[in-house]
């Protein structure tokens, strides 16, 4: 396995990465989750061997630090599949092959193989197209492929959903999280989207400038955000605290602290008829899947809610209920519910 210990990066002097200390067990996937310049593909680079660290590196607890990227026996992929333009399809996921010792393969056995990765990525029949005559979706794949022909022991993606628009990314997110798995493949992935990591990943790792602020498998990270600035992060619209957070909570039936803070989806406050909260629309908007309002809630302040059925009027008065799955107390230590339901449950943009 992966071991990472007080893994630091600097350039010129400038930390990009700070003290990372971090674990990845065999077959898991591990994503690196995190805003843009926070230190995610630094810190990568430093696992690939490409950029020099401080701290130690280790596999199956023997140190990396002499070992040189082509012999750590790793596999990168970037979001821009970085494919041959030349070469068709087979022969760009044959390529390593032919460079690695498993050129000593057959032709017919490099083609069999080239043939079960294309099956393996749903681009069975693809082999001979050349890779300007494929979607972006299917370049990633072909990426996926040559990046897996050589069975890495560990596999290093960078963003590698990121260039692809929303509806494919979630589609080809979830066919990466069945690929790795099916391969038995361990895999470390940054990103800086949340839904991607979620699809994607078994274990999270929140970065924030150069430092992991939290690590977790997903449900664990989702449901206790480390604090209020992870909260919004991973996709709670919003963070309430004092007397407004007590309301929240004790609608909720969740446990009420001396310093109550709450971190609430989109969705957690439900119009509902016999709901505690009482509130007035200020704005209302019928989307495909839901109508979202704006309500000022009595003690809590304008938030966000849905209404199951209809569309009320602005100034209409409503009355809410709060689903406790959909909140979560940033920090606490104890669950804030019982609640399972973790984002891969949720609509999206709920
Ligand atoms: P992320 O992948 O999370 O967006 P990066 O690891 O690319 O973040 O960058 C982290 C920080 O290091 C940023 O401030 C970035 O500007 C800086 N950085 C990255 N690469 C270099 C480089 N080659 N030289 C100097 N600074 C760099
Ligand atoms: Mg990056």
């Amino acid at each position: 396995m992966l071991s990472l210990k007080d893994v630091s990066v600097a350039y010129d002097g400038v930390p990009a990465v700070t003290d990372v200390t971090l674990d990845l067990a065999d077959g898991q996937v591990l994503a690196l989750l995190g805003p843009s310049g926070s230190g995610k593909s630094t810190l990568l680079r430093a696992v690939a061997g490409l950029e020099p660290a401080e701290g130690a590196i280790s596999w199956d607890g023997r140190s990396l630090a002499h070992v040189p990227t082509h012999k750590r026996g790793f596999a990168l992929m970037f979001q821009d599949g970085q494919l041959f333009a030349h070469l068709s399809v087979a022969a760009n996921v044959a390529y390593p092959l032919k460079l690695r010792r498993a050129g000593r393969r057959s032709r017919a056995a490099r083609a069999s193989r080239v043939a079960e990765l294309l099956d393996l990525v749903g681009l069975g029949g693809y082999g001979s197209r050349l890779p300007g005559t494929l979607s972006g979706g299917e370049r990633q794949r072909v990426a996926l492929a040559r990046a897996l022909a050589v069975d890495p022991r560990l596999l290093l993606l960078d963003e590698p959903l990121s260039a692809l628009d929303a509806g494919l990314r979630e589609r080809l997110g979830a066919d990466l999280r069945r690929i790795l798995t099916e391969a038995g493949t361990t895999a470390l992935m940054v990103t800086h989207d949340q839904e991607e990591a979620f699809t994607v990943a078994d274990r999270l790792a929140v970065m924030r400038a150069g430092r992991v602020v939290q690590e977790g498998d997903l449900a664990q990270v989702w449901q206790h955000p480390a604090d209020p600035w992870t909260a919004l992060f991973l996709g709670y619209a919003r963070v309430l605290e004092g007397p407004a957070a007590a309301v929240v909570l004790q609608a909720a039936g969740l446990r009420v602290s001396d310093r109550p803070v709450v971190a609430v989806r989109r969705s957690a406050l439900v119009v509902d008829p016999s709901g505690p909260l009482r509130g007035s629309v200020v704005s209302a908007r019928a989307t495909p899947d839901q109508v979202r309002l704006v309500v000022a809630v009595e003690g809590v302040g304008e938030v966000d809610a849905v209404s199951p059925s209809g569309v009320p009027g602005p100034g209409e008065s409503v009355r809410l209920r709060v689903e406790p799955a959909r909140a979560a107390v940033p920090g606490a230590a104890e669950p804030a519910s019982n609640a399972t339901a973790g984002p891969r449950g949720a609509e999206r943009g709920d």
